[in-house]
């Protein structure tokens, strides 16, 4: 049945609004709650399950769903690649244990990751429910409706490969809570396929000289650091303790 409504990102009055999905289709093959309940969520190859679930919400029209497809588009081949698949385009080298993507697509990558804060921020999902980019979320809006270019001030965006006892955890979906980078700047993260992106609230102002090495840059670079979950300050005592028993092992070795 038709939801008629008005669009969140354009809008546009009394338009049929899409189930539109707060984290693209591409990324919810396992999907974990975060925090205190561990609780796999398989999505099966029509995304069957994970609708149910209600990871899907009635927020955009048909015309935003298509301009935010073309920038997942890019962001899939990103992350794909990262996660070990082959690219024609992107390349990597090592850097003393981290790694320096080239040739990414900065412009819809980055359009694409901060859709994905802006949606994970407005929706009402309980799975959601940490994400809360307040005073910004109007002003991401905005950007993401005109489709204006985000600069390496605006947002930045750290990426961190996600490992667990020393193997990368490919499929990882995972919401994490708000911390903070240093004293004073805000951050909001999410797992999405076992790489971990950091926001960092900040927009038009200086950042530190680190977040600007490492983060995800304009001339299409970025450091991506292998991080232990542990190391990472999210409490994985649970996580780490549940993914020794055998139905977390079977689940993740499926996936392997
Ligand atoms: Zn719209």
């Amino acid at each position: 049945m038709a939801y008629i409504s008005n669009c969140k990102l354009c809008n546009d009055k009394n338009v049929e609004l899409r189930g539109s999905h707060i984290v693209p289709e591409f990324l919810y093959k396992n999907v974990y709650t975060s925090k205190h309940k561990f609780m796999p969520i398989e999505a099966n190859e029509t995304g069957g399950k994970v609708q149910q679930k209600g990871f899907r919400e009635n927020l955009l029209c048909q015309g935003c769903e298509t301009k935010l497809s073309l920038w997942e588009r890019e962001l899939s081949l990103f992350i794909r690649f990262l996660s070990g698949e082959k690219s024609k385009v992107l390349s990597l080298t090592d850097l003393k244990g981290n790694s320096l993507v080239s040739y990414i697509n900065y412009d819809l990558v980055k359009k694409a990751l901060m859709s994905i804060l802006w949606r994970m921020s407005i929706s009402t999902l309980p799975f959601f429910s940490d994400y809360n980019i307040e005073l910004y979320e109007e002003k991401i809006r905005n950007w993401l409706d005109e489709g204006l270019s985000f600069n390496a001030q605006d947002f930045p965006i750290l990426i961190s490969k996600g490992y667990i006892s020393g193997s990368f955890q490919a499929g990882l979906l995972m919401p994490l809570s708000q911390g903070s980078y240093g004293d004073d700047i805000t951050m909001e993260s999410v797992v999405l396929n076992g790489i971990i992106f950091d926001f960092l609230l900040t927009d038009g102002n200086e950042i530190p000289t680190e977040v600007e090495l490492f983060g995800l840059h304009p001339q299409g670079t970025v450091i991506v650091r292998n991080k232990e979950y542990s190391e990472y300050g999210i409490d994985l005592s649970l996580f780490s303790s549940r993914v020794k028993d055998k139905d977390v092992l079977d689940f993740f070795s499926k996936y392997d």
